[in-house]
């Protein structure tokens, strides 16, 4: 058995879907379970929608409703086979315009948002289902939500795995083993009351690698639009390489730190379960891909220590200056209770002698945060920064790497270093503006091309 997960570029339009459709055909013999996104962009247009709702363009939310149920209808009618899958979206699309009308005088509260932005799997595994069927393909659409229970933390909810496992054994399984595909969706859920939740941005490759995992595959692929997990993101550093290996550590630190192609959560529960992670090409299914798979020293990147290097932006510092406390019995625990409190994930912390500095991504709870940081010390608070992150199990053993590194980012500021206790990666601050070229940079030092 398999996961196939397909994510929004693969599914994007009818010749996408036809792609889709031939890969799932050329996987049959491994019995797979297809995992899909929504169509590319649907997502942000959806939660554009429900953010909007009870705000003064509130009442404009008609026409681009409207565009997003003609972009499925356009993509139903162009595969043959998908009139009941269109009729299914567009009822399913005018309940959702009822409801926004009704709502229209105030805002959505979370639970309703991620109703709505759930909206778009839900459509594009229809048609997707439909296609396969109509292919000949002998499949069950499955709704995923009372499979993939989870907690009400609306926008970020945690599955509860014990809960999904029983239940994609129970549900799932079956249907593998008479010979059926199953279809269904990433990146939603819903509580065990039967609210609809999401599992945060990108979650879909968090759903194949639960279903993955609860199911015991063989293999979880993740079918995207490049050939695998690469040097650099391809869109800052052109000339970046395919990489054919990698480390479950390695592709979840890359994740954490912006790289777009998996979400971070992606590898740990394979990683638990020693399942590989294949990420393929939809356009080139004949290219191999990248297979992340239990930590090996399988491939070199010609002399890089390094695998790869990837960067985020739209990060907070904060900064604490505490010259009496911070050798102190319990103020880490203070501080970083304030962060809990709130809700707020720390990304990168480096301390010096009388200060500490903290990144996080998230800033809507800054002001509430900084306000509980000051009955500690000193705080001041830098804004537009980027994480930049290399990473590489070679880092491990190579003396002097930190020298070539810096040396590469030079003449860009750096302002937090800090290296995780696995060792394979090495993370700093920089300038929000700067970080495509310090990206650069490294990848001419490590891998001789930007
Ligand atoms: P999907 O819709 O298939 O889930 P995403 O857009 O979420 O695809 O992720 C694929 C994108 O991730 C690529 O188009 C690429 O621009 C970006 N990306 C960022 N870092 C990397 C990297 N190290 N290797 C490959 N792709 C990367
Ligand atoms: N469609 C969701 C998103 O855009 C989930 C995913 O693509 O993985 O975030
Ligand atoms: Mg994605």
């Amino acid at each position: 058995m398999i996961i196939a997960k397909f994510g929004g570029t693969s599914v994007a339009d009818a010749e996408a879907i036809g792609r889709v459709v031939e890969i799932v055909r050329s996987r049959l013999d491994s019995r797979p379970i297809v995992v899909v996104s929504a169509l590319n962009q649907v997502t942000d247009g959806l939660l554009d929608l429900a953010q909007q709702c009870g705000t003064d363009n509130g009442a404009e939310l008609e026409d681009p409703l409207a565009a997003l149920v003609e972009r499925h209808q356009k993509v139903g009618k162009a595969l043959p086979g998908c009139s009941a899958a269109v009729d299914c979206i567009t009822a399913d699309a005018e309940q959702l315009r009822n409801h926004l009308a009704a709502a229209k005088d105030r805002r959505l509260s979370p639970a309703e948002i991620d109703s709505v932005a759930g909206k778009g799997e839900l459509w594009s595994s229809r048609l997707v289902a439909a296609a396969l069927e109509r292919a000949g393909l002998l499949i069950a659409w499955v709704d995923i939500r009372p499979i993939m229970v989870t907690d009400a933390r609306f926008g970020r909810a945690t599955p509860y795995t014990q809960v999904l496992n029983k239940r994609a054994r129970d549900q799932l399984k079956p249907l593998v083993e008479a010979g059926t595909v199953p279809i269904t969706q990433g990146f939603i859920g819903a509580t065990a009351t039967g609210e609809p939740t999401t599992l945060g941005r990108g979650g879909s490759d968090f759903t194949a690698a639960l279903l993955g995992a609860a199911l015991g595959v063989d293999r979880v692929e993740i079918w995207t639009d490049v050939d695998g997990l690469m040097t650099a993101d391809p869109r800052v550093v052109p000339s970046a390489r395919t990489l054919s290996a990698a480390s479950y550590d390695e592709a979840a630190e890359l994740a954490t730190f912006g790289a777009k192609i998996l979400h971070p959560a992606t590898a740990v529960p394979l990683a638990r379960a020693g399942i590989p992670i294949v990420v393929l090409n939809s356009r080139h299914p004949e290219r191999g891909g990248t297979t992340i798979g239990p930590r090996t020293e399988l491939e070199r990147m010609g002399d890089s220590p390094i695998r790869s290097i990837s960067w985020k932006q739209g990060i907070t510092v904060v900064n604490i200056r505490a010259p009496r406390m911070l050798g102190t019995y319990g103020f880490l625990r203070a501080l970083f209770e304030v962060f809990e409190r709130h809700e707020t994930v720390v990304d990168v912390l480096a301390s010096g002698e009388v200060s500490i500095s903290i990144t996080i991504e998230d800033r809507s709870r800054l002001d509430p945060i900084v306000q509980d940081l000051m009955q500690l010390g000193d705080i001041w608070v830098e804004e537009n920064r980027a994480i930049v992150a290399v990473v590489g199990i070679g880092l491990r053993h190579t003396p002097g790497l930190a020298g070539r590194v810096f040396n590469a980012v030079w003449p860009a500021n750096v302002e937090i270093i800090s290296q995780g206790a696995s060792a394979i990666n090495m993370t700093f601050v920089v300038r929000e503006e700067e970080g495509p070229d310090v990206v650069r940079r490294l990848h001419q030092e490590f891998f001789g091309s930007c």
